[in-house]
Order: structure tokens, then sequence, then C-alpha cells
């Protein structure tokens, strides 16, 4: 195991989607049920919160200072400083029993976030695109567990993780248009292993993958080969993210609710946001707007 560093021992239920804040210089995060949107300053050590006042998938920067999330209603803006809420468009309001998941924005501005069952059931979800017009488009159907978005560096290529089918899936990717093409698996991950979570480029191009119920980080080359494996003292990371002035340490979110629902005792990390020094930098992420 590498030196893996405790930052803020969180205790989340589902700490998800982290992204460096360049402008800010801050990690935002989310603790997805519970609502939350955090924001942590490496240089301080302090974690601050918003309550959304419903489910939270992901938080992105705007370009206008802003921030926005996909929440159980829609795509929408999170004021920091007031902690105001203003929805930009609602996303399948009708459906009570489906929520936003991950997320992120391609090179153009546009947020890609997808939704998927409160119950974890059937395939109920769908991959979304929000605009920087603010007009949404449903982009991919029949989706269970939404989850890690990334663009390879010239943005030919959108990487995408359906949880349970258990792959790291490439579409063809038009930067001019937003639009997707000929879907095929990349990456397959064996079964018992683990469900494949979130993910992120590094500035080599490669992809980082959190492994829920793994206990580990895969980085895998564009072409899907499986580079390095780091182990971390969690069991279900979700995702990480680099972060820092220099884009070169690593962040990791984790949860607990998985341990919670089966009984299963939490280990001294679980649900913690983590950092370590991979040794590689990452890429500035790209903002919505
Ligand atoms: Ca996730």
């Amino acid at each position: 195991m590498e030196d893996v560093e405790l930052v803020h021992d969180a205790r989340a239920e589902l700490g998800e989607g982290p992204i460096w804040d360049a402008a800010a210089a801050r990690l935002l995060w989310v603790d997805i049920l519970r609502g939350r949107v955090h924001r942590f300053d490496p240089v301080s050590g302090q974690d601050e919160i918003r309550d959304v006042g419903r489910p939270v998938g992901v938080v992105t920067p705007a370009r206008d200072g802003s921030l926005v999330i996909a929440t159980s209603r829609g795509f929408e803006r999170l004021d920091w400083e007031t902690g105001r809420v203003s929805t930009i468009a609602e996303v399948e309001a009708d459906v009570p029993g489906n929520r936003m998941n991950d997320g992120a924005c391609d090179p153009a501005g546009r947020f890609w976030a997808g939704t998927m069952a409160l119950d974890e059931k059937g395939a109920a979800g769908s991959l979304y695109r929000l605009d920087p017009d603010g007009r949404v488009s449903r982009m991919v159907g029949d989706i269970s567990i939404s989850n890690g978005i990334a663009w390879s560096d010239d943005a030919r290529v959108m990487y995408y993780v359906d949880s349970p089918t258990h792959r790291i899936d490439v579409f063809d990717y038009d930067l001019a248009t937003g639009a997707i093409a000929n879907r095929r698996a990349l990456v397959r991950i064996e079964p018992e292993e683990a469900f494949p979570d979130g993910l992120v480029l590094d500035a080599e191009g490669f992809i980082w993958l959190a492994l829920w119920g793994g206990a580990a980080l895969h980085r895998y080359a564009p072409d899907g080969t499986l580079d390095r494996v780091v182990k971390v003292p969690v069991s279900h990371p979700t995702k990480c993210a680099f972060g820092g002035a220099g884009l070169d340490d690593l962040y990791v979110t984790s949860a607990t609710i998985a341990l919670k629902r089966a009984g299963k005792p939490l280990q001294p990390h679980d649900g913690g946001l983590l950092r370590i020094r991979p040794g590689v930098r990452g890429q500035a992420p790209n903002i919505y707007g």
C-alpha cells in the first residue's frame, strides 16, 4: 500500500464526486444521500458544508463562479456564499424513484450526468447532457447506475461506466456537437472483484478508476491495459480527483453505506477523504459553461 493520508475523517455515507476547484483552491465533493456539498481546503484542513436539501450526485465549478449540481430534481445552480439553490433544468422530475448520480464536463463546457434508481434496481436510468445554454438532452437510455465519465486528451473519445455492466466503455465523441456514437467495451472488471465506479484521467491520458467494494484504484492505459493497482484502506472508494496547486495530489472519496447495509463493521478510514501522492500529475478539470 502506498502512503495514504486521511485528510478529513468525514465518515461520509456516500462520499462521491471529488473535483478540484482551481479558482477557489478547494476540493469539492458530495455526500449524495445526505444532500450535502462539501468544500475542503487543503491548506487549513477545514471542510465546509452546504445542505442542498435533496440527494446531490455531483458538483462542478461553472465559468460564472457559481457551482452546478445534479440533484434528484435535475440540474441546479448552487451559490456557495448564500447557499441558495436554483433550478436550471428539471430532469426526470416525474420519476420520484430516480436521482442523478455521477457526472463531468466536456472540454466545451457541457455537463454530462446520469440517473439511477434510488433502490438500485433495473435499468431505469439515462445519461443526460446539459449544454452551456441550459438545454438538456437525453443521450443514452436503459442505464442502471450511471457513473464515471471522462474524455481523452483530444476529446475524440468519451469514457463511460454503468457500474453493473462491470465495464469501462468508450464512445466516439464529437466535441463540436456533443454527439456520441459507437459504444464499445474497453475494460472489464471481474464481477467477484468489485464494481467499477468513478474515474478520472491523469496528464498522461491514463484512466484512474475507483473500485467500489474492491478497496483499490486501478490505473489503465488508454488502450485499456491495466498499468497499476493502488490499494486503499477503505472498502468502497468511489472516485478520485487530482488536486492541489500542482495537480499532483490524488484525492479519493469513500462510502460507508454498503458496509452499514450489510451489517459489517467500519474500518477507521471508511467514509473519509483520502490523499495519495501517485507520482503523476492530473489534468485541470473541465468546468461548466
Ligand atoms: Ca459513483
